[in-house]
């Protein structure tokens, strides 16, 4: 049997109840009609794709899935059950495959989690935000921590065992102790996984426009105490951090996005959905009615870059080192025929010599490269001494 590649699959679901006041992705409101001539079209871009492109995966098989937006939790399950049964007929799948999809609370029920689960989805991700009503309603979100509680329950009961849960730190009025407690309540509850992200103010976001609406914003010293925070109590409750913003319990890594980091190659389809397949990045169109009339008939990219050489090592680069293991030496060589220090020897250094990096050899021998603490801290201007 040949050795097949890996391949993830990310489906777009544009829709929103309502948009939050930070929110800068593709997604807004839409009528039940909207949401289902798009997931109509969802399953013609699929099939188009593959009865174009397919003769191209046959030397891939598909290992993660993930569903993300917008709220996927927003559109009828049924039709969230069907693209993924559209997937699984027209790709090969590894045996023991992550599908991922995200919720939010206040969409989530118990009916909808069974869906989710009997059509083969084994990982959820709930955007909860904070503890907090009076912050969630501030930064425009649509539930109470009640709906969050009720979800997850939903979600445990469909027999969901790999859970994360989204929380957001810097959030206008938010203390360093509203966040620390808010933080120790969510690990009560014993999710698998959690991404912590501190709010991002974002141009063209009501955040941003309207500024005076939003006061006050922690100052940077909590906001650092914050961040500090998130890695002391989630490590002491026995999670790993293995990425800048993701920590989980052992083995609850999300596969689907250590593919990103890693640079495998991943199918995305929807609105706006990017993908990155043998070194050539695609954005599809962000046109809702261009995306619905153009569907099943031709391809739907508003972007194709194919990437050098160099811009593949750039982002072995970028990518590699938000994980916490950072970079090997070994698939440096392997991927690009060079050695690491060939090219990259004076960032290496300086970077090391500035405890910025560091680096270290695993039980087999192979050398890495990751970032320091300090370098976490300032890790974009690390990254950017990687530009070629
Ligand atoms: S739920 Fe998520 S995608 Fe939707 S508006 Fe809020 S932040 Fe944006």
């Amino acid at each position: 049997m040949k050795n097949r590649q890996r391949l993830g699959i990310y489906i777009h679901i544009p829709f929103c109840v309502k948009k939050c006041a930070y929110c800068d992705f593709l997604s807004f409101p839409a009528t039940k009609e909207v949401q289902e001539k798009y997931m109509s079209s969802l399953e013609s871009d699929i099939k188009y794709c593959v009865s174009k492109y397919g003769a191209r995966f046959d030397d891939y098989i598909v290992d993660t899935v993930f569903f993300g937006g917008g709220t996927p939790s927003y559109v009828s399950p049924q039709l969230i059950a069907g693209i993924l049964k559209t997937l699984k007929s027209e790709f090969a799948f590894d045996e023991n495959p992550e599908i991922s999809i995200e919720c939010n609370p206040g969409t989530i029920d118990d009916e909808k989690m069974r869906v989710y689960a009997e059509s083969g989805f084994n990982r959820c991700s709930i955007g909860l935000q904070s503890v907090q009503d009076d912050l969630l309603k501030q930064i425009g979100r649509i539930h109470t921590f009640k709906e969050f509680e009720e979800g997850f329950s939903a979600a445990r009961n469909a027999g969901f065992k790999n859970i994360n849960i989204d929380v957001m730190s810097a959030l206008p009025g938010q203390s360093v102790t509203d966040y620390v407690n808010g933080l120790n309540k969510i690990i009560e509850y014993k999710p698998e996984h959690i991404s912590a992200y501190s709010l991002i103010v974002e141009e063209g976001t009501p955040v941003y426009e309207h500024p005076e609406s939003f006061l006050p914003l922690p100052s940077e010293d909590d906001e650092r105490e914050m961040y500090y925070e998130t890695d002391r109590i989630l490590k002491k409750a026995g999670f790993d951090r293995y990425e800048i913003s993701n920590y989980s319990k052992k083995g609850f890594e999300c596969r689907h996005n250590v593919g990103y980091w890693e640079r495998k190659d991943y199918l995305g389809f929807g609105l706006g959905a990017s993908s990155l397949f043998e070194n050539v990045r695609m954005k599809n169109i962000s046109d809702m009615n261009k995306y619905i009339g153009n569907a099943g008939k031709s391809d739907l990219y508003e972007d194709i870059e194919i990437l050098t050489a160099n811009d593949c090592m750039e982002e072995f680069m970028f990518l590699g080192l938000r994980m916490m293991k950072g970079v090997s030496s070994r698939r440096f060589l392997k991927l690009f025929n060079k050695n690491i220090n060939d090219v990259y020897a004076e960032p290496l250094e300086e970077n090391i010599k500035n405890n910025l990096l560091c680096k270290y050899r695993d039980d087999s021998g192979e050398s890495w490269y990751c970032l320091t603490p300090h370098g976490i801290d300032i890790s974009n201007t690390v990254m950017a001494d990687f530009m070629l």
